[in-house]
Order: structure tokens, then sequence, then C-alpha cells
């Protein structure tokens, strides 16, 4: 299936410059939704994962559907604050200033294979931020999956040689 087609594009949104990949065009296709998952879980083959860890709120619509393809658990990472157990917490930049994102202390077991899956891999912050956050509860990251890839930005590089796979790729 091209993916891409799927995807709209909106020019200068939130702000003049950027090219918003909005996904939802795809999510709303049950066909092209479940081509998506199922093309990501079936390149994830043969690769040992105990979990999926995605950051909110798109990272959600990716990551869950892919851990229920992998029959595995999903654990999620939300901005600080909205998390109601113990939690560890990492500092991220944007654009303009910082963010904090945070896990339940409790959600991965130390040794555990973690992917990380969101919508799009852009600059590399957020990945970088939950791959801090695995880490710190003893998690080893085997890999990220993402549905689109701005490779211009060039987010790859921020992640240590991680395995990235993404289905559509911006170049
Ligand atoms: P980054 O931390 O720079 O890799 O940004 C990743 C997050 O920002 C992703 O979770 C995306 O949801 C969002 N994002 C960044 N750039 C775009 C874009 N051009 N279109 C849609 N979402 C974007």
């Amino acid at each position: 299936m091209n993916f891409k087609e799927k995807i709209r594009v909106i020019n200068d949104f939130p702000q003049p410059g950027i090219r918003f990949k909005d996904i939802t065009t795809l999510l709303k296709e049950g066909k092209a939704f479940k081509a998506a998952i199922d093309e990501l879980a079936a390149r994830l083959n043969g690769k040992s994962i105990d979990l999926v860890v995605g950051p909110e709120a798109r990272g959600f619509v990716v990551g869950a559907p892919l851990a229920y393809a992998l029959g595995v658990g999903f654990v999620p990472v939300r901005k600080a604050g909205k998390l109601p157990a113990e939690t560890v917490q990492a500092n991220y930049s944007l654009e303009y200033g910082k963010d904090s994102l945070a896990m339940h202390k409790d959600a991965i077991k130390p040794g555990q294979k973690v992917l990380i899956a969101d919508d799009l891999l852009a600059t590399g912050g957020t990945i970088s931020a939950t791959l801090d956050l695995v880490k710190q509860l003893g998690g080893e990251p085997v890999g990220a999956a993402f549905l689109i890839e701005l490779a211009y930005l060039q987010g790859r590089e921020k992640l240590n040689g991680l395995e990235v796979v993404s289905l559509v790729k911006y170049e």
C-alpha cells in the first residue's frame, strides 16, 4: 500500500514554515490503518520484544495497536504530572523552551527488551527523552518504530545507533 498518499500535509501548521504531517486521514481508513500497523509488525518480525513504549498522544495511536499485534504489553509515556503512581522523569528541549516526560517507575523491569513507537520521527528529541526513561528503569531499548520519518532532520543520529523502522520517509 502507498501510505504516503494517505497522509495529509498541512503547510504552515502549527506555525509558519512547518509542513505538518496529518495522520488522521490514514487512521480513519480501516484498511490503511490495519495495513500500516501490520507492516510495522512484519518489519519487526523475529526481533525479541517484551514491551512497546509510546509517548502521548500519537505514540498511543501507533504504539498500542502495534503492541497488540506483537502480543506484548504497552507502556504510556506522558507529560509530567499526568500519571497517578510514582514516576521517573526526563527533560527535553522543544523548539521553544523545555518540557518533561514521565513514566511509571514500575512500568519496566530491568533487562526487559523495549521497542519505542511514535507517529513521527522529527528531530528525535521526544524519542531521546523516552529512551532516557527506559534506561533509567534498566530497560534494554531494541528499536524504534514510526509511521513517518522526516529524514532531513536527522533524528536517527540522536538515537545512538538504535535500529529505526519507518513506513514513510520525507527526504
Ligand atoms: P521530535 O521530538 O522533534 O522528533 O518531534 C516528534 C514529535 O513531534 C512527534 O511525536 C510528532 O507527533 C510531532 N511532530 C514534529 N514535527 C512534525 C510534523 N512536521 N508533522 C507532524 N507532527 C510533527
